[in-house]
């Protein structure tokens, strides 16, 4: 299929991979165009039977139970992200010499003419977060914009709805990556890289290369984590337009090219006239919510993303003023008798988990859950010190609890032995007992929730409730 538009869909034989939140707009899309749209999926359940049913009525061909198998005739497939690179139906395609796209691959083919330029952002963690605040930004300098791809708006919605857009602030996960090999954005950011979802990807090398796959062709700026050397390497790796510059975040004083952190100033060392000689004040750190290093972090990226498409300071400022963060992420919950209770559910790997141990001195950690193969050594030598106690649940919590045995044999901890919902009610009591007026009681569990809950929404639900109920009995 080349790497260009493709104009003229009529009767293409195109084979999509999976019924689900992309797949099935993705089929409908392409059927509309004139292709002829067969749907292939694993799964042969009632709810794909009913989905097979509303396509099958379009006209569109649906084969249920069988997602191995590449349809004969397939002259593209467009896949669900989710799916493994090492499928059958995959290796049937690259030999047929059939091309495969992800849906952020789909979205960028069929975008028009005169398109919004994308300013993208991938990381391991903060995407969501940095897209959100990239997107208010965007909207504070008048911009016509929206938060899309793994968040929000879906990408082929932007690119095909009636709404005009400026430019768009785009979330893309390491697997939409993978599946988008034409993509090329305006500007992007890789805000951090440690090992996460590996068995996808086969390696740590594979997963770094998925996620660099963002700055081939950018235009106009390659941002990267200057704390963080592996996402300067994939700047250094990638192929960009001749021009684009590799700006840097820190948390510290920024040299010549970078954003940084001065005096709890946010300033911008890179798109000033003089940047050997000059700095633009962009905001304080306190218009930052919340003010943790690491969500520092990710607005000083969203703002080198917006400052690269030509947003004046002041919009910067009142972008990251209008930010409120999605729930979940750090948000705190009440305090009862001086101890603050704060829900960080959506720390659902061991970096996240780091992120948020380091915002606060003295933390009672409530924490455990699925391990999905993490290690826990690292998060809990560099958290020791502001640990005053943790409680585990879950079904990996005696991974963690090694962890502080070897690594921080002075903190008190409570192994709730419990898998079951009602245990968050019980971690939030022994947290309370253990809390001492000043600390805060941390919902950072650096695993995932579904031994216990549905998601980790549900999880930062019942720890709310929770505290609800231990502020009502206080
Ligand atoms: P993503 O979309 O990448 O999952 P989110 O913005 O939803 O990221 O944040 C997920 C979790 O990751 C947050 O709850 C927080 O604990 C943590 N986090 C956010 N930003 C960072 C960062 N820059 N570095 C490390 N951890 C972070």
């Amino acid at each position: 299929m080349g790497s260009g538009q493709v104009t003229d869909w009529q009767g293409k034989n195109v084979t999509v991979a999976g019924l689900g939140v992309s797949g099935i707009p993705a089929a409908k899309v392409l059927h509309g165009l004139g292709a002829k749209v067969t749907v292939v999926n694993d799964g042969d359940d009632a709810r794909a039977r009913a989905q097979a049913a509303e396509l099958e009525a379009l006209g569109i061909a649906v084969r249920l139970g069988d997602g191995a198998t590449l349809p004969e005739g397939t002259e593209l497939v467009v896949t669900a992200p989710g799916w493994k690179p090492d499928k059958p139906l995959f290796t049937a395609a690259r030999e047929a010499g059939v091309d495969i796209w992800g849906d952020v691959e789909l979205a960028w083919r069929l975008r028009g003419p005169d398109a919004a330029p994308w300013l993208a952002v991938t990381g391991t963690n903060g995407k969501t977060t940095t897209v959100q605040m990239l997107a208010e930004i965007l909207k504070a300098a008048g911009l016509r914009t929206a938060a899309v791809g793994n968040i929000g708006v879906s990408l082929l919605d932007a690119v095909l709805g009636e709404e005009q857009y400026d430019v768009l602030a785009v979330e893309l996960s390491s697997y939409q990556l993978h599946w988008a090999p034409s993509l090329r954005a305006h500007s992007a950011a890789v805000l951090n890289l440690a090992p996460d979802h590996l068995d996808w990807h086969g390696s740590m090398e594979a997963y770094a290369a998925d996620k660099g796959r963002i700055y081939e062709g950018n235009r106009v700026a390659c941002v990267y984590n200057v704390a963080d050397k592996a996402t300067e390497d994939l700047v250094r790796e990638a192929d960009v337009e001749e021009g684009c510059r590799a700006i840097g975040f820190t948390l510290g004083a920024p040299a010549p090219s970078q954003l940084g952190v001065v005096d709890g100033i946010l300033v911008d060392r890179a798109f000033v006239e003089n940047r050997q000689k000059s700095a633009q004040e962009l905001a304080e750190v306190s218009d930052v919510n919340p003010p943790a290093p690491h969500n520092i972090a990710n607005a000083l990226a969203a703002a080198a993303l917006a400052r690269a498409f030509g947003v004046p300071p002041k919009a910067v400022r009142d972008g990251l003023r209008a930010f409120t963060p999605d729930a979940h992420r750090i948000a705190h919950v009440a305090d009862v008798a001086g101890v603050s209770y704060v829900d960080d559910s959506k720390a659902t790997n061991t970096h996240a988990a780091e992120a948020s141990l380091a915002a606060y001195e003295s933390i009672v950690w409530i924490a455990g859950g699925l391990a999905k193969g993490a290690v826990f050594e690292e998060l809990v030598a560099k958290s020791a010190g502001n640990l005053r106690a943790a409680v585990l649940m879950g079904a990996d919590r005696a991974l963690i609890r090694e962890a502080l045995a070897r690594h921080a044999p002075e903190v008190p901890v409570v192994d709730l032995d419990r898998t079951d919902t009602g245990a968050m009610l019980a971690a939030v009591q022994e947290a309370q007992r253990l809390a001492r007026p000043g600390d805060t009681v941390l919902l950072a569990p650096a695993c995932a929730s579904m031994d216990m809950f549905a998601n980790y929404n549900q999880r930062g639900d019942a720890f709310a409730e929770a505290v609800r109920e231990l502020g009502a009995g206080a």
